[in-house]
């Protein structure tokens, strides 16, 4: 692994998708390093509560575009970029499936030939969907996926195959410096309370004492990695040496009965548990395996899951009060 104590306070990072909830977690991290951090967003799910955080480092700069119209000129070097704009929530899929497709096709375009000209590392922010409803478990880097073509899920999930194809295809036919990783679920304070992920909706039914809303049997299985963990993953990744593809996140499963059971009694809540249809292709099993990461990288997760529910639950509490 390189060495990720570098220093910060010369170098540029523009980072897609700036306003998202890991995305500005991320600017945080390097604006607190000294970098000057470029963000872009249109705003599509992102917050404009995130970037006005943002905008209190004074190295930080905001240009609200939508990256599939292009990106703007920036004349300054730009050494990092990281490509997280892209809405990731299932309750996009069915919303806006081609704003999704763009971005990741045209979008991620733009950005590798921001790359190119600028000689910037590039890194790709992925996902665990690109290996679809798994037959193998847990998910290993190198297992190519069992992808729904057609379905509410394809949008996505083929979209972010393609990305990976192209930030692959600009590595070998123009050199650029590419990163690659697979980020699988994760949660933390910033995500949008309506977002229709599972940790925003059982904490904040669990907050608000309704009955908390598991899909299916709920023996479909996650694996929550809390944000900070995953901000770490996406730092070590891009300064590794290895340009093949990382799954990043946390290992440890559950089922989703498990997860609405266990915010229930972390937040002491007096929420029941009620049962609705699951989802059109709805993966039965998620667990990324972490070996490569953590052979090359040393990663380990730090933020447990009590701890990681009750900081979010805490954030939704917050934003509550001030609605
Ligand atoms: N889920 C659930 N209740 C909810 C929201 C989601 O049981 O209110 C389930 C969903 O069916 C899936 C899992 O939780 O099996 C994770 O869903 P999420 O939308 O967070 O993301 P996914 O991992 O499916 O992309």
């Amino acid at each position: 692994m390189e060495n990720t104590n570098l220093n910060f306070e010369n170098k540029t990072i523009l980072v897609a998708g700036a306003a998202g909830f890991i995305p500005s977690h991320l600017s945080e991290f390097y604006l607190q390093l000294g970098a000057k951090v470029i963000g872009l967003d249109n705003f599509i799910t992102g917050s404009r509560s995130n970037i006005e955080l943002l905008t209190k480092y004074s190295n930080f700069e905001f240009h609200e575009v939508n990256i599939i119209e292009g990106i703007p000129q920036i004349k300054e070097p730009i050494h990092y970029i990281f490509n997280m704009a892209s809405p990731a929530s299932p309750v996009d899929f069915a919303r806006i499936p081609l704003e999704i497709m763009r971005v990741n096709s045209e979008g991620t375009l733009h950005l590798l030939e921001v790359a190119r000209d600028h000689h910037a590392r590039f890194l790709e922010a992925s996902t665990s969907e690109v290996y679809g409803d798994p037959k193998i478990h847990p998910q290993v880097e190198d297992y190519v996926g069992h992808v729904q073509i057609n379905g509410p899920r394809s949008c996505y999930d083929e979209s972010k195959r393609f990305a990976e194809a192209l930030t692959y295809s600009f590595r070998t036919r123009f050199g650029v410096d590419t990163r690659t990783v697979r980020i699988f679920n994760t949660y933390g304070p910033r995500m949008r309370p309506n977002d229709g992920r599972v940790v925003p909706n059982f904490i904040n039914q669990a907050l608000r004492g309704e009955a908390i809303t598991v899909y299916g049997d709920g023996r479909q299985t996650r694996s929550f990695c809390y944000v900070s963990d995953l901000v770490d993953a996406l730092h070590r990744v891009m300064f590794s040496s290895d340009h093949t593809p990382f799954n990043i996140g946390n290992p440890e499963e559950r089922t989703i009965l498990e997860a609405a059971q266990a915010i229930i009694e972390i937040l002491d809540s007096k929420s029941k548990i009620i049962f609705k249809p699951l989802p059109v292709d709805d993966p039965t099993h998620r667990c990324p395996s972490l070996k490569k990461l953590q052979q090359a990288t040393d990663y380990r997760p730090q933020v447990g899951f009590r701890d990681g529910m009750l900081k979010t639950a805490e954030y939704f509490r917050s934003m509550s009060t001030h609605l």
